[in-house]
């Protein structure tokens, strides 16, 4: 079937959207709201399955919508059980990734919000894969159902959303949030924004927008560098978003929101773990309310640089914390199944093994 002639997605539609569509059909309006408690709540899967509805309903269901847009090609669970990563195929033939981690009492999902990124950061994986497609907010959804249904069938239930998968989400900006805005419906699946963290590379409008939209989604900035001449090397956009303008808007941002930011550093090794540069960080980043996540950069098959040694890594964390700036050097998951941060990239390779 062609782009043109396929059906919308219902996960697509918000909950007025959907609403109208039954009105207009002569159906009770409570319909609406039983119809959306069952797929986002109950996590219903396909309409023929909707008992409680009338089968003409359940019938124009299913022939009007598709419920249905992710294909799992492949999942793969890492050795300790913490983490499984979910290659999907969407219904355009794109290929996206999500990863589902389990830390303590924490069920965190990692989803995509492109196919492939457009930014093609020097050390990421899904950068160099370059860019296949936005993501509509219905397949966005979509990850987190899968996800939701797989934890609900052993009686647990995802704690924690991060947009941290495959892509750029401000360069998607309204898909990503539009998804998220359904998500948070109270009368449905009911993850509160507070429970989302966005991370963006920097794309300063993306930035501006989210400080007017007021949203209560957590935001996470991956910097990796504290001045131009470094980050330029690392990053693409850096030419057209500075790192001072960058801080100038996260400055914006706090102001407004009294939010906290997170900035992501990679640690590189013998490119951006130094000392200096750690001083030089701190110095950027004094008195704005953030907190700095470090990590130690995970391998990926096109750029042939280590992640610096936990030695480096704890002098790099020692320096900003005497400086007064809040910071954690975060934990590793999923190496072994390439799920870690910067490792989603889909290869027809991994199909083979
Ligand atoms: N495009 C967004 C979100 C997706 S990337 C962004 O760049 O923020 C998610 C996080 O993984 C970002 O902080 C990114 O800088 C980081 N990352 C990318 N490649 C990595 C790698 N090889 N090792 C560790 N982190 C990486
Ligand atoms: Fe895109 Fe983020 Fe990867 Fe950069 S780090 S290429 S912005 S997904």
């Amino acid at each position: 079937m062609g782009r043109l002639e396929e059906k919308p997605n219902f996960f697509d539609l918000t909950r007025d959207d959907l609403a109208r569509i039954l009105e207009d059909m002569g159906e009770p309006k409570y319909r609406a709201n039983q119809i959306w408690e069952g797929v986002y709540k109950h996590l219903w899967g396909d309409p023929t399955d909707f008992y409680p509805i009338p089968k003409k309903l359940r019938d124009f269901l299913l022939e009007a919508f598709r419920f249905h847009s992710l294909d799992v090609v492949q999942s793969l669970q890492s050795k300790d059980h913490k983490s499984e990563k979910l290659l999907f195929r969407t219904n355009h033939g794109d290929h996206i990734e999500s990863v589902l981690m389990v830390y303590r009492e924490r069920r965190t999902l990692c989803i995509s919000s492109q196919s492939g990124c457009p930014v093609g950061c020097v050390f990421c994986a899904t950068g160099q894969m370059g860019f296949i497609s936005n993501l509509s907010s219905g397949v966005i959804i979509e990850q987190v159902i899968h996800s939701a249904r797989i934890l609900k069938a052993i009686n647990d239930r995802l704690t924690n959303i991060v947009i941290m998968g495959m892509g750029e989400p401000f360069l998607n900006y309204d898909a990503t949030m539009s998804a998220i805005h359904t998500l948070n419906d109270p009368g449905g699946f009911g993850m509160s924004e507070r429970r989302y963290t966005i991370s963006t590379v920097g794309i300063i409008p993306g930035i501006q927008r989210f400080t007017r939209d007021h949203s209560q989604v957590n935001l996470a900035v991956s910097l990796h560098a504290p001045n131009d001449s470094l980050r330029n090397q690392l990053i693409p956009t850096n030419k057209k978003f500075p790192v001072k303008d960058l801080i100038a808007v996260c400055r914006e941002y706090i102001e407004t929101t009294r939010r906290r930011i997170t900035f992501e550093y990679a640690l590189i090794n013998d490119v951006n773990d130094t000392v200096d540069l750690a001083r030089e960080l701190s110095l950027l980043l004094k008195g704005l309310l953030c907190h700095v996540n470090l990590i130690q950069l995970n391998p990926s098959d096109h750029y042939r640089k280590n992640g610096s040694d936990l030695t480096k890594a704890k002098s790099f964390l020692g320096v900003l914390q005497k400086s007064g700036i809040p910071a954690t050097l975060r934990l590793r998951m999923g190496l072994d199944i390439k799920a870690g941060c910067g490792q989603l990239a889909y290869r027809d390779s991994l199909l083979k093994q």
